[in-house]
């Protein structure tokens, strides 16, 4: 089933690609192929990098078309080095938003307290984005264009559905847009299909050990708002409110970005877009009318970890969330995305022959979860303080909050967060 692994032989030679990394690139009868599964931020990264390395490359995604939602993610620390190595920080930069403040609001939308934006950033090094998770999405897809031309292939409408591992290579069946079964096979199976990532299900088993909720749903769409837009721009808004916070943020566009954090009640309507009107509802004019304004399928998840003892078996390995998701209030999902792609891209880069594909999966798996694990530490205290549950949390956090801009306790919390944050 493996082309290389049935005796072709490689001949390559190496070129410096325009982004200082050394690509690979096959002149011979065979190259190495990957099959992964999931065109989101994770996906694209590492194919664009195993295509630069002279991979042949099939991308399969379950959307038909890249997806809109999401709000705005943090980028930093390691994503920001990865980026920067690998050659897509420009790609990045350019779509990011400038913030100047998170700033929490009363019913009457009044400010209760506000972060300084500029300072964490300062604090950082200076390299902190501010990116919409559809627009980091579209960078990536941009960055595809340095591989090779038609060394990675896009399937959107493909959903994978059964994998079936050789000692050498895996196959993998996807229901195309018209439920047809279509069969890929590769050298190597990367799973970078996200919390719920059906890779994962078929190649270690059923989630039930390594999902960890913490507790939480996020919802978070875009609506057409221009009025609270004008007062939503540069800044992070945030309802100063106990057991439920919507935020949202003015894109340039005219458009509202909105995310709303909430627990989960007993009895909660099955209807995404009804449930977010339980919780939310009276939260203040401009909440009501954001809800107003939600479409009846907006993204809507639990807020998790994937927790595993490992990334890979065999010739199949988990890249992004679908291996080790930090959840959405770490707001490092993107920059982790973009670190491991790259890392798990450089201990492939050099390999000759499949064989050696597990080896280099297994050593990946080691060092990555490292990283992965710390982030996840930083991911679960973000989530337990995010919601204050009473009135007491609610006027702490608030201090806390206000504390952060006196100087010199701003810089001993900022520092907190980006230590935690940056590792
Ligand atoms: C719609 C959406 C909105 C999000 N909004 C936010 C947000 O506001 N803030 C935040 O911090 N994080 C958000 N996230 C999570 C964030 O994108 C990730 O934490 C981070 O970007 C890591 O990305 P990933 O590539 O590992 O996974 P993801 O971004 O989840 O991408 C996984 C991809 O795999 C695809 N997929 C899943 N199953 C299959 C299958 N069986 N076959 C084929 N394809 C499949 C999905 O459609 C998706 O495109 C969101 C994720 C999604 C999917």
């Amino acid at each position: 089933m493996s082309h290389c692994g049935l005796g072709g032989r490689w001949t390559r030679r190496q070129r410096r690609a325009k982004n200082g990394t050394i690509a690979r690139v096959a002149e011979g009868r065979c190259r190495m192929r990957a099959l992964i599964v999931g065109a989101g931020i994770a996906g694209l990264v590492a194919a664009r990098q195993l295509g630069l390395a002279g991979w042949s490359v099939d991308v399969l995604e379950r959307a038909p078309e890249p997806r809109p939602e999401g709000y705005m993610m943090d980028f930093f620390g390691p994503g920001v080095r990865a980026a920067e190595r690998i050659g897509i920080y420009p790609y990045l930069a350019q779509a990011a938003y400038r913030i100047e403040a998170a700033a929490y609001v009363d019913h009457e939308g009044r400010e209760t307290a506000r972060l300084d934006y500029a300072r964490f950033s300062q604090l950082a090094g200076g390299n902190v984005l501010s990116l919409l998770r559809p627009d980091m999405e579209n960078a990536a897809l941009r960055a595809l264009g340095d591989a090779p031309a038609g060394s990675v292939r896009l399937h959107y409408g493909h959903r994978a559905s059964r994998v079936a591992q050789q000692p050498r290579s895996v196959a993998l069946a996807a229901k195309d847009r018209h439920g047809e079964t279509r069969w890929f096979d590769a050298d190597l199976l990367i799973g970078a299909d996200g919390l719920h990532s059906a890779v994962r299900g078929a190649v270690f088993g059923p989630d039930s050990g390594c999902l960890r909720d913490l507790g939480l749903r996020a919802a978070a769409y875009i609506v057409d708002e221009p009025g609270i837009n004008a007062g939503a721009r540069n800044r992070f808004v945030l309802t100063d409110s106990v057991g439920r916070t919507a935020g949202y943020y003015g894109l340039h566009d005219g458009r509202v970005a909105c995310l709303l954090v909430y627990r989960a009640l007993p009895g909660d309507p099955q209807n995404a877009r009804d449930r977010l009107r339980r919780h939310f509802t009276g939260l203040g004019a401009a909440v009501d009318r954001l809800l107003e304004l939600c479409p009846e399928e907006p993204y809507d998840d639990v807020v998790a970890q994937v927790v595993m003892p490992r990334l890979s078996r065999g010739n199949t390995v988990l890249l992004g969330d679908a291996g080790g998701a930090v959840s959405l209030l770490a707001g490092q999902g993107g920059s982790l995305a973009v670190a491991g792609a790259a890392e798990l891209a450089a201990s492939l880069e050099h390999l000759e022959d499949p064989e050696w594909i597990p080896a280099a999966l297994a050593g990946f798996s080691a060092r990555w979860q490292v990283t992965v694990r710390t982030a996840q530490a930083t991911g679960r205290r973000a989530a337990a303080s995010f919601l204050p549950a009473t009135r007491a949390g609610l006027l702490l956090r608030r201090w806390v909050v206000r504390g952060s801009n006196v100087p010199p306790i701003d810089r001993l919390i900022a520092r907190r967060i980006v230590a935690t944050l940056a590792k």
